[in-house]
């Protein structure tokens, strides 16, 4: 099967399951995990903050930044369509008592900065005390440039709130705007970044953020039984997606403006031009279409997801360029039959 309905698709490489193997381990609840230690200091450096903490997954850290900033009725900023609100179960306000205020996000994936400046609530009993404002970049495939991260950081210090970013795909939205990854993390008081998806870590993400913060979030995290024991063993394979995984989304671009080069060229394809800016080219259907592609697709060798919010096709280091290229025919005998 040529996969591209997710980049979290992606298995370990032999180097990760070598280095898997031979893994230096200990009890990483005691701090004695050596490997868990270097990857959680090479996130820091990485993202240019003080410290950073490895956990299960990226609905966790993002999970563990809002309980690490927020207390009990204090409420967070949030898209509309967000992963943090949206796809992680309610988790700030099922676990944190953190009252969400979701906000549309307009054409291009951000929360306007009008709209988040009247949304925080003033010091009144009758709100919910404004805690924390949290950006996702990418979102959806797409890139925030760094003057809006920056002018959002001007507006959450001019408040007193924390800023947060769902950087599950940080590194994508970083290799796109050619920079590195702590110029992107700057404007931010805490970051969660997937290891898992374009990055091909078997498992894992990290928050990083002040010692402080890390501090707390490290609490919470053995409140919510993540506290892992020898987590070397995949902290290892993790270690190399933060080394290595950054050149191979160069590739995963490359690969999705070809995917979104080959689709435009269909009659009756609607291909969403601005959105190919990373890994994903996303596709617009009615609702009867979406799945007799998808079936069509499946039938050929070919695994999309087909949602209400359109097609995406996801492009990752699994896949070469016959491949996609191969997917690219597949879907372009379905609109010339
Ligand atoms: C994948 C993803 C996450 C976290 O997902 P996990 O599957 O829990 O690792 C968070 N935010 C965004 C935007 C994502 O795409």
């Amino acid at each position: 099967m040529i996969d591209l309905r997710s980049d979290t698709v992606t298995k370990p490489c032999q180097a990760m399951r070598d280095a898997m193997a031979s893994a230096d381990v200990g009890d990483d609840v005691y701090g004695e995990d050596p490997t868990v230690n270097t990857l959680e200091s090479e996130a820091a450096a990485l993202s240019g903050k003080d410290a950073a903490l490895f956990a299960a997954s990226g609905t966790q850290t993002n999970l563990l930044a809002l309980l690490a900033h927020c207390e009990r009725g204090d409420e967070y900023i949030v898209g509309q369509d967000a992963h943090t609100y949206k796809y992680e179960g309610g988790g700030a306000a099922v676990l944190g008592s953190i009252q969400p205020q979701p906000l549309d996000f307009d054409d291009s994936g951000k929360m306007p900065l009008d709209a988040i400046e009247a949304a925080i609530k003033a010091d009144d009993f009758h709100f919910a005390k404004t805690r924390l404002v949290a950006i996702e970049n990418t979102q959806h495939g797409r890139v925030l440039p760094l003057d809006y991260l920056h002018a959002a950081a001007e507006l959450t210090a001019r408040h007193s709130l924390a800023l947060h970013l769902d950087g599950a795909r940080a590194y994508n939205a970083a290799v796109a705007l050619d920079i590195d990854l702590a110029t992107l993390c700057a404007p931010f008081d805490s970051v969660s970044i997937c290891l898992s998806k374009g990055l091909g870590a078997p498992v894992g993400s990290v928050l990083c953020g002040s010692n402080e913060l890390i501090a707390r979030a490290r609490r919470w995290r053995k409140m919510l039984g993540g506290g892992m024991r020898q987590a070397g063993t995949v902290a290892a394979a993790a270690r190399i997606a933060l080394t290595d995984g950054p050149t191979w989304l160069i590739d995963d671009h490359r690969r999705a403006r070809a995917l979104h080069g080959a689709l435009s060229q269909l009659p009756g394809a609607s291909v969403r031009d601005d959105w190919c800016q990373t890994n994903m080219v996303w596709l617009d259907f009615d609702d009867t279409v979406g799945p007799e592609l998808k079936a069509h697709c499946h039938d050929n060798g070919v695994a999309i997801s087909a949602s209400p919010r359109g097609i995406r096709l996801v492009t990752h280091r699994d896949l070469s360029d016959d491949d996609i290229a191969q997917a690219a025919d597949v879907i372009g005998r379905f609109f010339n039959r």
